[in-house]
C-alpha cells in the first residue's frame, strides 16, 4: 500500500498536468470546432481542466481512423501473440504511472484514494493483462461433418468498436471493454463520461508509446448526447460496448435501429438484493459487509446491494451492526488516505440522492441513520444514509438511487425473500446469506439476476462473467465470454467431395 499522506497528495495534485485533448490517429487534437466543457473537484467545487468537447465531425473522423487502420490489418489481422505483447507493455505502462492515474481518478471523480490505488488501478491492469494472456490461447472450432467437407468455425473481430463507460469507476470499466475489444483484434473509440475524463485521456499516450498502432486507439471526450449518440448512430461503427443507465442504454437499441443495426452489448443499472437469512454463518460479518455493499465508492455502484432483504427476527441485529459499521466510516477529503466515503461525483447527482432521501421519509420508511449533505465549501458529500420499515414497492426500493442509501425490507421467510428480490425491473446481482447449502442452492437458482454471491458480496474476479438479466443489459464484460461480444461467428463450409 502506498504509504503518501494527505498533504503529499494535495501537494501532488497541485502539480499536475491535465490533459484535456481528444486522441485520434495517433495524437491527441482538439475539437474541430474548438467547443470544450469545464471538468470540476467534486470534493472542492474547484475547476480541474478544460475538455475538448467532441461532435459529430470529430466522431466522423475518429471512425474513419478506427475503420482505416482495422482495414490496414497491422492490428486487425496481426498475429494474436503481436497484439498480447503490445497490451501487456500498455498495461506495464499505466501501472508505472500507477500514482498519477490514481490522483487523477480520485480528483475526477471523488473516490477516495486509497481506493483508487488498491482497487481502481490494479483491477484495471490486471484486466489488460489477462485479456492479453488469453488471446494467443483461445482456439476456434471445426464442426462434426461428414469426411465428405470441413466446416471452420472462427470468431473473426468485428471492426470499429465504440466503448462508452460511465463515471463511477472510470479506467476500470473502460478497461472491462477495451481489453477485450483490442485483444480480439477490433479498433477501438473510447467515449467516457463527461464527469470523468481525465484517465481516459492519460492511457492514449500509453497506448501509443507501448506501440499499439495509429487509429486503433482513440479517445472522444464529449457530451453524451452529442458525442455518444453520433457514435450510437455512425453508419460505419460495427458495435456499441456500453455501460451506463438503462435509460441511455434503451437510446443505444434505438440507435442501432435508426442506423446500421449495429451490435450492441450494454451493462445497465441494478438495485439489487442482499438477502440476509437467520441461519446466516456469522450475521455480524454479513453485517458489515452490507454497511461496505452499500456505502463503498458512495454507493455510486451498479451492483450496490442497495436492497437488504432480511428475516424479520434478526432485523434489528442485523441494522444495529450496520448502523455501528457506517459510523466508524470516515466521510470526506477524498486525497486522505484515511477517507472510507469520499465526494459524489457533482452537485446534479448529489440533488437527485437527496431527493430520494426525501421521497423515503415521505413514502413512510423510517430514517434510521444518515440522510442529510455534509457541508464542505464547495463539495458535495452526503452521510451515509439507512432507512427501515421499507416496503418494496416505495420509489426507494424500486428505482436506482446511485448514492449511499440503503433501504432495509422485513421478510419472514425464503419464498418472500424470493419473491421481493425478484420484485424488480433489474437484474444484475444479489447476494445471500445462509448457513443452509440446499437454501444457497435453491435461492441463487430462484435469483433473476446475472450474478449471486454466497456468503459474500461484491466477490469475484477477471475470470468470473459479470452481467445483467432483465434491463440491466445484455452481453457480459470480464471472463473469456466478454471476447463473444467483440467477434463475430464465421462458418466457412468447405466441400471435400
Ligand atoms: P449514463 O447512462 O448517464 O452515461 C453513461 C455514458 O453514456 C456516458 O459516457 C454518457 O456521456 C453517455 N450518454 C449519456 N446520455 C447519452 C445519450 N443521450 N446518447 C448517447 N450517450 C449518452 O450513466 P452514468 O450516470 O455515467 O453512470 C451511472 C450508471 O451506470 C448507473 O445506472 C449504473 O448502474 C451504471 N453502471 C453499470 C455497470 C454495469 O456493469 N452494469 C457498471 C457501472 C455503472
Amino acid at each position: 500500500m502506498n504509504d503518501m499522506t494527505v498533504d503529499i497528495w494535495h501537494a501532488r495534485s497541485r502539480d499536475l498536468q491535465i490533459r484535456g485533448e481528444a486522441f485520434i490517429d495517433g495524437r491527441y487534437t482538439k475539437a474541430l470546432s474548438d467547443a470544450t466543457f469545464e471538468s470540476f473537484n467534486p470534493a472542492t467545487g474547484k475547476l480541474l481542466g478544460v475538455i475538448a468537447s467532441a461532435e459529430e465531425a470529430d466522431v466522423d473522423r475518429a471512425v474513419a481512423s478506427a475503420r482505416k487502420a482495422f482495414a490496414q490489418g497491422s492490428w486487425s489481422k496481426a498475429a494474436p501473440r503481436e497484439r498480447k505483447a503490445k497490451l501487456l507493455k500498455f498495461a506495464e505502462l499505466i501501472e508505472s504511472n500507477a500514482d498519477e492515474l490514481a490522483l487523477l481518478e480520485t480528483l475526477d471523480m471523488g473516490k477516495p484514494i486509497r481506493d483508487s490505488l488498491s482497487v481502481d488501478l490494479p483491477l484495471s491492469i490486471n484486466c489488460i493483462r489477462w485479456y492479453a494472456e488469453a488471446v494467443d490461447k483461445v482456439y476456434d472450432e471445426i464442426a462434426p461433418t461428414p469426411s465428405t467437407a470441413i466446416s471452420l468455425m472462427r470468431r473473426e473481430p468485428l471492426g470499429v468498436v465504440a466503448a462508452i463507460v460511465p463515471w463511477n469507476f472510470p479506467l476500470l470499466m473502460a478497461s472491462w471493454k477495451i481489453a477485450p475489444i483490442l485483444a480480439a483484434g477490433n479498433s477501438v473509440i473510447l467515449k467516457p463520461a463527461e464527469q470523468s475524463s481525465l484517465t481516459a485521456i492519460r492511457i492514449a499516450e500509453f497506448a501509443a508509446a507501448a506501440g499499439i498502432p495509429d487509429g486503433v486507439f482513440n479517445v472522444l471526450p464529449g457530451r453524451g448526447e452529442i458525442a455518444g449518440k453520433a457514435l450510437g448512430l455512425h453508419m460505419d461503427v460495427d458495435c456499441i460496448a456500453f455501460t451506463g443507465s438503462t435509460e441511455v442504454g434503451k437510446y443505444f437499441m434505438q440507435y442501432a435501429g435508426q442506423s446500421n443495426l449495429k451490435r450492441v452489448g450494454l451493462e445497465c443499472g441494478g438495485k439489487s438484493p442482499n438477502i440476509i437469512f437467520a441461519d446466516a454463518p456469522d450475521l455480524d460479518a454479513a453485517a458489515i459487509s452490507a454497511a461496505w455493499g452499500i456505502f463503498y465508492n458512495q454507493g455510486e455502484v451498479c451492483n450496490a446491494g442497495s436492497r437488504l432483504i432480511v428475516e424479520d427476527k434478526v432485523k434489528d441485529q442485523v441494522v444495529e451492526k450496520i448502523i455501528a459499521t457506517a459510523k466508524a466510516m470516515k466521510v470526506g477529503d477524498p486525497l486522505d488516505p484515511r477517507t472510507d466515503i469520499g465526494a459524489i461525483v457533482d452537485g446534479k447527482q448529489a440533488d437527485t440522492i437527496m431527493n430520494y432521501i426525501e421521497s423515503g421519509i415521505a413514502e413512510g420508511a423510517t430514517l434510521r441513520l444518515g440522510g442529510k449533505r455534509m457541508e464542505a465549501g464547495d463539495g458535495h458529500f452526503i452521510e451515509p444514509t439507512l432507512f427501515d420499515d421499507v416496503d418494496n414497492k416505495m420509489k426507494i426500493a424500486q428505482e436506482e438511487i446511485f448514492g449511499p442509501v440503503l433501504s432495509t425490507i422485513s421478510v419472514k421467510d425464503e419464498d418472500e425473500a424470493i419473491a421481493v428480490g425478484n420484485d424488480t425491473i433489474y437484474g444484475l446481482a444479489a447476494g445471500i446469506w445462509t448457513s443452509n447449502i440446499n437454501r444457497a442452492f435453491k435461492v441463487s437458482s430462484a435469483l433473476r439476476a446475472g450474478v449471486v454471491w454466497v456468503n459474500c458480496f461484491d466477490h469475484g474476479d477477471i475470470s468470473s462473467p459479470f452481467g445483467g438479466f432483465k434491463q440491466s443489459g445484455s452481453g457480459r464484460d470480464k471472463s473469456l465470454h466478454a471476447l463473444e461480444k467483440y467477434t463475430d461467428l464465421k462458418a466457412t463450409w468447405i466441400n471435400l467431395g
